[in-house]
């Protein structure tokens, strides 16, 4: 890969830290935001060797000034991987508002915000790759996470629409739908609930981060150019989307 600038959301830790590895290790210059954890960002700044940045990607402004900061410093961004996200799960009737609006803004508003910064440069320049990490939970749906699959379920919406836009251009617009992977944001889930979602996983584990990372560098490559509005599936086979 030549040397491709990257943005990497939610990239100091978790799939996100694996993903901005994998970009560094591709060739790409990488640069990973995050949205509070500072020592977990410092501790993977020191050891990745990449440079971190922080805001709240469901803040537009805060996300013009971010990337605006970063391109200063690593120049016109041509990969975004818009990969932050949280949960706040929650059985529907029992669900706040407040829980609604956060994931939809952390998960899905920053989508908009983040790629609404860098897709027009794209386009100018013919080359882009905006990959979007929804969730096996976007496609089938999940009791307890209808504000989280709603968010992810609109990421793939977004891809599809995007990527009409940006294939003229050269600008490919891609998902990536990872089932469970051993992450803190997995970690959070408890203990019995786990043992019954491993047994829905006939690959019999759940995913490690590098796992969705190398399918990232896939569509990032520029030979990728071919693909385009795809969400790739890794699941271990625990749903198969149509
Ligand atoms: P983690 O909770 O381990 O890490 C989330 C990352 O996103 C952190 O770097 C966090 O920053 C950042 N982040 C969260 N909210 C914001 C925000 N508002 N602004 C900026 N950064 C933010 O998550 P995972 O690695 O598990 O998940 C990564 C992505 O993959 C998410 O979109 C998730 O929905 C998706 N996914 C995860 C699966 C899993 O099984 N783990 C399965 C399917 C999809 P900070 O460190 O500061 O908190």
């Amino acid at each position: 890969m030549t040397t491709r600038k990257a943005i990497v959301t939610g990239g100091t830790r978790g799939i996100g830290g694996a993903i901005s590895i994998a970009l560094k290790e591709a060739g790409c210059t990488v640069a990973a935001t995050y949205a509070g954890n500072d020592d977990a960002a410092r501790k993977f700044k020191a050891e990745a060797g990449i440079n971190v940045f922080k805001w709240d990607v469901g803040d537009y402004d805060a996300c013009k000034a971010g990337v605006a900061e970063i391109e200063k410093t690593q120049g016109p961004t041509d990969i975004l991987v818009n990969n932050a996200g949280i949960t706040r799960d929650g059985f529907f009737h029992k669900m706040k508002p407040e829980q609604w609006r956060e994931v939809i803004r952390a998960d899905l508003d920053s989508v908009f915000n983040m790629s609404h910064q860098v897709f027009p440069g794209m386009r100018e320049r013919g080359f882009g790759r905006i990959i979007n990490i929804t969730s096996v939970n976007g496609q089938k749906g999940q009791a307890g996470q209808t504000n989280y699959s709603a968010a992810k379920a609109g990421m793939i919406g977004f891809t599809r629409a995007l990527a009409q836009e940006g294939a003229f251009k050269g600008v490919t617009v891609n998902a990536i739908a990872p089932g469970y992977i051993a992450t803190d944001m997995v970690a959070a889930v408890d203990e019995s609930v786990m043992q019954k979602i491993i047994a829905q996983i006939p690959v019999g584990r759940l995913g490690e981060a590098e796992e969705i990372a190398r399918c990232v560098v896939f569509l990032a490559e520029d030979k990728a150019g071919f693909i385009t509005g795809s969400v790739i599936t890794a699941n271990g086979g625990q749903y198969f989307a149509g």
